[in-house]
């Protein structure tokens, strides 16, 4: 296949700069850096570099448009301004899409499909979920009457990751705006383009100029530092790994942030004999190496209880080989390019590391061979590990899993839960009892029972351990991006 094949015909990718105060703006030393499209290696743009000056510059307008316009709109106005940034994105789908699939690699299919869908829906759902909210009020006998008002927290800082990079900044700029907040956004430096846009969508569909920053740069001792260690940034929502997190906690600690995090997960797809083996494989392709298994909720450790275990690994493999690995922008790819040549090789290392332990790789286990530009890596099947091998134990991030058998419920919430993280697991039967059983068991914030990333926007997203800290979604959102005052009057 040829490189130019591997682009979108009518989308160009663009140049990325600052959104400061309404409008974009270069660095004040001109710095930039490249921005590389992933499945061609191809340079596609540069990008503004951004440290604390223009960071600074970001905070300073973000504060001040806390007291302009912004302040006076009521709810119903934010709403409609929501309700029209959702519009835009969708007016805007195709082109989001291709930007998306450029600078992440993932197939375009997807982008159009789900990304971006999601991310307009994230701005549609909070733009209804504001205006059907109420407040808390008690009476206390004749004596008092007590009630809560909520406000905005003021400047937050959104510390965004490459993975799903318009999906997942939405997911904190819709409840952001919601809440009458301010926001510094930061993209990951791998995937610069779709918040750049976004910045501008914001301000056609009336966000006054200085609620929405966007500030390009890297994380340490760059934009990203700079954002978690302003006093002038009052909470902190960041996705991305756990590593990453505990440096944000320290930096945020001297002004005492506010934060919210939704970090690594390891996460048991748990199946039993019980369960309808071929829509468990359906949905297992999807949970085990859609978007190249870079979602944080991929279940990329599989248990299968053993009467079912050959069965299902003559199934998953074959339907595994059949996936459509390669060019994004091809109908029918199924798996497009990891995100760079530094998470390639980390990712191959791990498959190198389970060949060490001593694990049997069923499928994949290398790049694509057909190609010879772009970091596309085989969907890989590894079996035949001990519990403590490393790829059983660390997440990898990429097209990935390794597949155990089990024999006992016990034993196999036991292994589920022996891990330092608790985001999601989904777990396979058609046993009531089990189903409710095991899920009351199973340390992780997010439960799915015979299905997996099917989500309502009103329940409470997040993991318990070392994969997060607090929850997202509808009033959990909320808590999260107001501050309630309680107001106490005596009768
Ligand atoms: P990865 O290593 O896979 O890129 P990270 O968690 O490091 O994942 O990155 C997610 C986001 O966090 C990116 O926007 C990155 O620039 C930012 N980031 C990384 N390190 C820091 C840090 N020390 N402080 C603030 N932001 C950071």
């Amino acid at each position: 296949m040829h490189l130019k094949e591997k682009s979108n015909q009518k989308v160009r990718p663009i140049d990325c700069r600052h959104f400061i105060n309404g409008e974009y703006r270069d660095s004040f030393d001109m710095k930039t850096f490249e921005n590389m499209n992933p499945a061609t290696e191809e340079i596609i743009g540069r990008v503004s570099e951004g440290g604390k000056k223009e960071v600074d510059e970001a905070v300073k307008a973000a504060k001040t448009a806390l007291k302009g316009p912004w302040k006076t709109f009521t709810s119903s106005q934010r709403s409609v301004v929501l309700r029209r940034i959702g519009d835009l994105i969708l007016e805007r789908k195709e082109e989001l899409a291709a930007l998306e699939s450029m600078d992440t690699g993932k197939p375009y299919q997807m982008a159009l499909e789900i990304d971006i869908p999601r991310a307009a829906y994230n701005f549609h759902f909070f733009a209804d979920y504001l205006t059907s909210m109420g407040t808390e009020a008690y009476q206390q006998d004749q004596q008092a009457l007590h009630y809560s008002i909520r406000r905005p927290v003021g400047v937050v800082g959104m510390i965004n990751p490459w993975n799903l990079p318009l999906l997942l900044l939405t997911w904190k700029m819709a409840p952001c705006l919601a809440a009458g907040n301010t926001a510094v956004m930061k993209p990951a430096e791998q995937t610069p383009m779709t918040a750049t846009v976004l910045a501008e969508i914001c301000k056609e569909a009336g966000v006054p100029d200085g609620v929405v920053n966007l500030v390009h740069g890297f994380g340490p001792g760059s934009a990203g530092a700079a954002i978690t260690e302003h006093p002038d940034v009052d909470a902190v929502t960041f996705t991305g790994e756990t590593k990453t997190g505990t440096a944000i906690m320290k930096a945020a600690a001297p002004s005492l942030k506010k934060l919210s995090y939704e970090l690594g997960g390891k996460n048991p797809n748990i199946i039993f004999a019980d369960s309808d083996l071929d829509e468990v494989i359906d949905t297992t392709l999807k949970s085990s190496f859609m978007n190249q298994g870079e979602v944080c909720l991929c279940g990329s450790r599989i248990y299968v209880e053993s009467s079912v275990y050959e069965s299902f690994l003559e199934k998953f493999v074959a339907r595994t080989k059949e996936l459509t690995v390669g060019d994004p922008f091809r109908d029918e790819t199924k798996v497009g390019a990891v995100i760079s040549k530094e998470h390639y090789d980390r990712v191959l290392g791990y498959i190198q590391s389970a060949r060490d332990e001593g694990g049997t790789i069923l499928a994949g286990g290398s790049r694509l061979q057909e190609e010879d530009k772009g970091y596309f890596i085989m969907p890989t099947i590894i079996v035949g590990l001990d519990k403590d091998a490393t790829c059983v134990r660390e997440e990898i991030f990429g097209p990935v899993v390794t597949v155990i058998p089990f024999e006992t419920e016990e034993e196999v919430i036991e292994q589920a839960n022996d891990t330092h993280y608790g985001l999601g697991t989904t777990i396979w039967t058609n046993d009531l009892r089990r189903a409710h059983r095991v899920a009351h068991q199973i340390e992780a914030g997010i439960i799915w029972v015979n299905t997996w990333y099917l989500r309502d926007l009103r329940t409470p997203f997040g993991g318990m351990k070392q994969s997060g800290i607090g929850r997202e979604g509808g009033m959990h959102s909320f808590e999260f991006y107001s501050e309630l005052s309680n107001i106490t009057i005596k009768l």
